[in-house]
């Protein structure tokens, strides 16, 4: 088989992969080659905000995913979406900026990878962000030049969100000094999320780093090209097999072959190509390159309890469920470029202590404008709101202790894999999450949302006890999407996938650059990571290079 030669391959284009597309091309030296499994991002689904109701649920976008049965949520399966599209899971996510909290990023360094610490990565999303507004540029450390718009919400937010603020203070919340200022201090309490939309419109990475590259002629961007296994020659990654228009394909990497298909993908492709756990490899008949018993493992992701409530007065539902309001919402957008369709139903926030005694918050918070208790299965809620005004709040911990793992279902990459989060295992998690259900009845109760709640809808004024309140989180607890750490980076290959160069330990020519690579998860939405981790990782490649 013919095999087309590049210096670089990169299999994914998500929140990092398009990262190092651009990088990788930018001075015109090395030939890069960018696989991504699905297509074209130009659909408005993608491209207007509120669309992600929309590519939540559809095939064309989205790979759809499943867990396996939850023992600890009531033996329920999660539903795990993943971008299939140019942007990854950029493109269909919630536009939620948050870099995490400083002391995550000094854990990482402590746990053996020099140049992850905070004063390392602090530049990095410096440089990756292009804030607007003055209020965001006048923040120490926040950048004004970088390809990822970033904006807060204080034109459009839904006037509800000045009571969730009021009703946070009565509840002895500190107003936030931004949710990514330079300190810990600084980011605690309540405030209003920051996105990446410019112009009325999403800023996927395919946006801000694609878009502008894809040009290069020294750039191949490859869409409906799903990578299939890695080709080695000993232990040197030397090109990528795909399928591409239902043929066999092959490239050849010169120099390197980088992983960034996420956190699910990366390490299913590393197994399907021969390098994860010993026993997995000889069940599935798969020639091992290299054993690693990590790859897959350590799987981390946040956890979430929403409480819903019926309001006295209007909220999102009354503009995002009829017609009229639908309209209006539009013709709004037509005219301003703003309203509830140029932005993320997640408005309000926090970072907040489950207990006065942690050293740092640990759990997070969002207020929602809008409730969804009658939206059939299998629909987006966020396309059914209720037929009544209601809103709801939410509470996940920051840094859950669980940690479950991934797997080949078949020799096949492209199968539905085995996915087993094992949420709520680890005895420290459930009391956190508890602790943040307990927070979410004291907002309700302060006075500024006593005067506009008329009832909690769910979990209900019945669930009162602890074990009340357990059971529901077991009965509806849910994933916020931020699945990372089944490749991750650590000195040695004994405990980790990638060393801190996110090079896969004991072969050559490999890295894997996305969210897998998380040595733990950050305490805030993993976006903003991943594409650091994107910009860290084209600095090693070309560093390396010379
Ligand atoms: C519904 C949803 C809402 C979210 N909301 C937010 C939010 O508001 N804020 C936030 O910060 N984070 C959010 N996240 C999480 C965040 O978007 C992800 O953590 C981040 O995008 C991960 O980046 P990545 O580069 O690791 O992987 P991805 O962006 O997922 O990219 C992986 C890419 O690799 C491709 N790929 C996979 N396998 C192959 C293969 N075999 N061959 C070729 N290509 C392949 C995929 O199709 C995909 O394009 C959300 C995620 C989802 C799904």
């Amino acid at each position: 088989m013919h095999a087309a030669q590049f210096d670089y391959i990169i299999v994914g284009a998500g929140s990092a992969g398009c990262v190092l597309a651009n990088r990788l091309s930018a001075d015109g030296r090395y030939r890069v080659l960018l696989l991504e499994a699905g297509g074209s991002d130009r659909r408005l689904r993608v491209q207007l905000p509120i669309g992600y109701g929309l590519s939540f649920f559809d095939p064309r976008l989205n790979w759809m995913l499943h867990t396996q049965p939850e023992p600890a949520l009531g033996g329920r399966s999660g539903y795990w979406p993943r971008g299939k599209v140019l942007g990854g899971s950029s493109s269909i996510n919630a536009m939620v900026w948050v870099r995490g909290q400083p002391e995550d990023y000094e854990h990482w360094q402590s746990l053996g990878n020099p140049g992850w610490g905070w004063r390392d990565v602090a530049p990095v999303f410096e440089r990756t962000e292009a804030v607007q507004g003055e209020a965001l540029a006048a923040q120490p450390g926040r950048g004004r030049s970088g390809p990822v718009a970033v904006r807060d919400l204080a034109r459009d937010a839904h006037p509800l969100c000045a009571v969730y603020l009021r009703a946070a203070a009565q509840a002895g919340l500190p107003l936030s000094g931004g949710f990514n200022a330079a300190s810990t201090a600084q980011i605690e309490g309540a405030g209003l999320y920051e996105i990446n939309t410019r112009g009325g419109l999403r800023m996927s990475a395919a946006r801000a780093y694609l878009r502008p590259a894809a040009r290069r002629p020294n750039l191949t961007v490859a869409t409906h090209a799903a990578a299939t296994r890695v080709l080695f020659e000993g232990r040197r990654a030397v090109g990528v097999a795909f399928r591409q228009g239902g043929a066999p394909h092959q490239a050849r990497a010169q120099r390197e072959v980088i992983l960034s298909a996420g956190a699910v993908h990366s390490p299913l492709l590393l197994q399907a190509s021969g390098v994860g756990p010993a026993a997995l490899l000889r069940e599935l008949g798969i020639a091992a390159v290299l054993a690693n018993e990590n790859v897959g493992r350590h799987l981390q992701d946040h956890l979430c309890i929403d409480h819903i409530y019926r309001t006295r007065v209007r909220t999102l539902n009354q503009e995002l469920r009829p017609w009229s309001g639908r309209v209006r919402a539009a013709l709004r957008y037509v005219l301003t470029r703003g309203g509830p369709l140029a932005l993320s139903v997640n408005q309000g926030g926090g970072f907040i202590r489950s207990r006065p005694e942690v050293p740092r918050p640990d759990l997070q918070l969002y207020f929602s404008p809008v409730s969804y208790t009658r939206a059939p299965a299998g629909e987006r809620p966020l396309m059914s709101p209720d037929p009544f005004p209601g809103m709801l709040l939410s509470a996940q911990p920051c840094r859950p202790q669980s940690r479950g793992e991934l797997r080949l279902r078949s020799p096949d990459v492209l199968d539905a894999p085995v996915i087993e989060p094992h949420a709520l295992e680890a005895p420290g998690d459930l009391p956190v999450l508890l602790a943040g259900a307990r927070w979410l009845r004291r907002l309700a109760a302060a006075p500024a949302f006593a005067e506009v709640i008329s009832e909690e809808l769910l979990p209900g004024p019945a669930a009162q006890s602890d074990e009340a309140l357990i059971a529901d989180i077991r009965r509806r607890a849910g994933t916020v999407f931020h699945p990372c750490g089944t490749c991750r980076m650590g000195p040695e290959a004994e405990g980790a996938v990638v060393d801190a160069q996110l090079r896969v330990h004991g072969v050559q020519a490999l890295r894997i650059v996305d969210a897998s690579v998380f040595p733990t998860i950050p305490s805030g939405n993993t976006n903003a990571p991943a594409i650091m981790v994107g910009e860290r990782g084209a600095d090693l490649v070309l560093q390396a290079a010379g």
